[in-house]
């Protein structure tokens, strides 16, 4: 398969595991162009049931639509896009469900989004969640602020539910002073 970050037509696969439930066979894989590494999961077709009734097969590119556009001028990375993209797979995958709600697929892009942008995240929120009033982004800004004080903002720590395969250091997220 090709290159998620260059798109050159071809990897290699380094590495395949069984995930722990069984459901899914995970591979490591590196372009041979770019030198960097990604991971596939080959496991059942997941299909993803809109609001109005209509299903459609899971795609990370749809869900990055959304995610761009929250993106627009902040510090972010294709590479970035595409680990995210990943990780929301990885999530929603993970509830082990062959069929799942739109709205699930949302909701499993605000978590990996607010640790890349919080800008980002809070554009994303305020759409999906359908913010109405300004007391919306207080709520949700107070709970940004939280978080990073429970989290202490510690450059280089694990990040929870990192995907397998991500690779410290991998994408600038820009200073966080302010
Ligand atoms: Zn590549």
């Amino acid at each position: 398969m090709h290159c998620p970050f260059c798109r050159h037509t071809d990897s290699r696969v380094m590495d395949s595991r069984v995930t722990e439930d069984g459901a899914a066979i995970r591979r490591r894989r590196q372009c041979p162009q770019c030198g960097r590494r990604f991971t596939t999961l080959e496991s059942a077709s997941l299909t993803v049931v809109k609001r109005s009734g209509a299903s459609e097969p899971f795609s990370r590119s749809k869900v990055l639509i959304g995610v761009r556009k929250a993106c627009q001028g902040r510090p972010v990375t294709e590479d970035d896009l595409a680990l995210l993209a990943q990780r929301v797979e990885e999530s929603v995958r993970s509830q082990g469900s062959a069929e799942v709600e739109a709205h699930e697929v949302g909701l499993a892009v605000l978590e990996p989004l607010r640790e890349l942008d919080e800008v980002a995240y809070l554009r994303f929120a305020s759409v999906y969640q359908a913010f109405d009033s300004l007391e919306d982004f207080e709520t949700a800004i107070t709970l940004l602020r939280a978080e990073r004080e429970a989290t202490g903002e510690e450059p280089g720590a694990p990040m929870a539910g990192a995907p397998f395969g991500a690779q410290p250091g991998s994408g600038d997220r820009g200073a966080t002073s302010g």
